[in-house]
C-alpha cells in the first residue's frame, strides 16, 4: 500500500508530467493484486523517457499531434493508441508474462505507440483521402451509437430514430469503402510505428522481442529487422507482416545506427514515401475493390511482393 501511494504522489507531484498531459489512473485493487509494483526510482526512470519522446527526437521533423494525451494505468496488457480519443494508454505494471520484458523493450513498445499517434495526425494533415475516409467512419459510428441509445430508451422517439437510420443508410457504402481503405493502410501504419521503435531504441529486433517474450519462440519474427524475409513470394498474412521484406532491407541499411538527427530526417522522408506508396497501392487495387470489396482479404496474400519491391526501390536513394 505504501509503495502504491508513493507511485501516485510521484506522478501527481511532477508538474512536468501533467504539462505533458500524462495522467495516472490507478486500477481497482483487484487488478493491482496481480501487478508487480515498482519502487519510486523505477517509476521515475520508466517515465523520464516520455519527455524525450514527446519533445520529438526521432519524430521531431513531423508535426507534433495536438492534444495528445498519455494515460498511465494499472491495467494489465499491452500499450495502445486510440485515434478516436487521441490517447496513448501505457500500462505501469505488467502481467507475469510481460514482466520478463526489459525496460528497453517497454520503451520500444511506447515509441511504437507514439509512432501510431504521429502517423494518424500527419496523415490527417497531409492526405485528403485519409481524412475523408476517417471522418466518414467517425460520422457513421457516431450515428450508430446515437441509434443504440435511442433504441435502449423505454419510449423510443420513432421520428428521430428513423431520421438517424436514413442517414446511416446514405453513408453505408462510403463507410464500407472507407473501412477497407483503412484496413490496407494498417499494414503501412504498423510498419511505420515499428521503424520509429527501431530507430528510437537502436535495436533491430525490438518489436520481435516485444511480441514474443523469448527468442526461442518464432512468434513475431516477421517484425524483426535483422532477420531475412525473402521478397520473392512473400505473403503478408497480416497487417503486421505486410512490409517485412522492407524491414529486412532497412536492417541491412543499419537504420538502428542512425544518429538522432539522421533518424529524424529518415523518419520524415519515409513518411512522405509511405503517403505516396499508399496512393499507388490504392490505385492499383481500386478497380478490384469496386468490383468486389471482399477482395481486400486477398491483399495480404497476393500483393505484398509488389508493395515491398516498390517501397524498397523508393527508400534506396535515401541511403
Ligand atoms: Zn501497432
Amino acid at each position: 500500500m505504501k509503495v502504491f501511494f508513493a507511485i501516485i504522489s510521484i506522478i501527481f507531484a511532477t508538474d512536468a508530467l501533467s504539462s505533458l498531459n500524462i495522467e495516472y489512473k490507478p486500477a481497482s485493487s483487484e487488478i493491482r493484486k496481480e501487478c508487480h509494483l515498482l519502487s519510486e526510482k523505477q517509476v521515475q526512470s520508466k517515465f523520464m523517457f516520455l519527455f524525450e519522446l514527446f519533445d520529438g527526437t526521432v519524430l521531431s521533423r513531423l508535426e507534433k499531434p495536438l492534444d495528445l494525451e498519455v494515460r498511465v494505468d494499472d491495467l494489465l496488457g499491452t500499450a495502445q493508441y486510440s485515434s478516436s480519443e487521441n490517447v496513448i494508454r501505457l500500462p505501469i505494471c505488467f502481467s507475469k508474462e510481460s514482466e520478463r520484458r526489459s525496460d528497453d523493450v517497454m520503451k520500444g513498445i511506447y515509441a511504437h505507440e507514439y509512432g501510431h499517434a504521429y502517423f494518424h495526425y500527419n496523415m490527417m494533415l497531409k492526405s485528403k483521402k485519409y481524412r475523408f475516409n476517417y471522418e466518414i467512419i467517425q460520422k457513421f459510428e457516431t450515428i450508430e451509437a446515437e441509434i443504440s441509445v435511442l433504441e435502449n430508451k423505454e419510449v423510443a422517439n420513432l421520428e428521430e430514430l428513423n431520421k438517424l437510420k436514413a442517414q446511416l443508410a446514405v453513408l453505408a457504402s462510403s463507410y464500407a469503402k472507407a473501412e477497407l481503405d483503412l484496413l490496407f493502410i494498417k499494414g503501412y501504419n504498423e510498419f511505420f510505428a515499428d521503424v520509429v521503435a527501431v530507430v528510437y531504441s537502436h535495436n533491430l529486433d525490438i518489436m520481435w522481442e516485444a511480441t514474443s517474450s523469448s527468442k526461442k519462440f518464432s512468434a513475431g519474427r516477421e517484425r524483426s529487422f535483422s532477420s531475412f524475409h525473402k521478397l520473392d513470394g512473400w505473403q503478408g498474412s497480416s497487417p503486421y507482416f505486410l512490409l517485412s521484406p522492407t524491414r529486412s532491407f532497412l536492417g541491412k541499411m543499419r537504420i538502428h545506427k542512425l544518429s538522432t538527427d539522421h533518424a529524424a530526417q529518415f523518419v520524415s522522408d519515409l513518411f512522405d514515401i509511405i503517403i505516396e506508396q499508399i496512393d499507388i497501392t490504392r490505385n492499383t487495387l481500386l478497380d478490384q475493390f469496386e468490383e468486389d470489396p471482399n477482395k481486400i482479404i486477398y491483399l495480404y496474400d497476393v500483393y505484398p511482393v509488389n508493395i515491398n519491391s516498390r517501397m524498397i526501390q523508393r527508400i534506396m536513394p535515401l541511403f
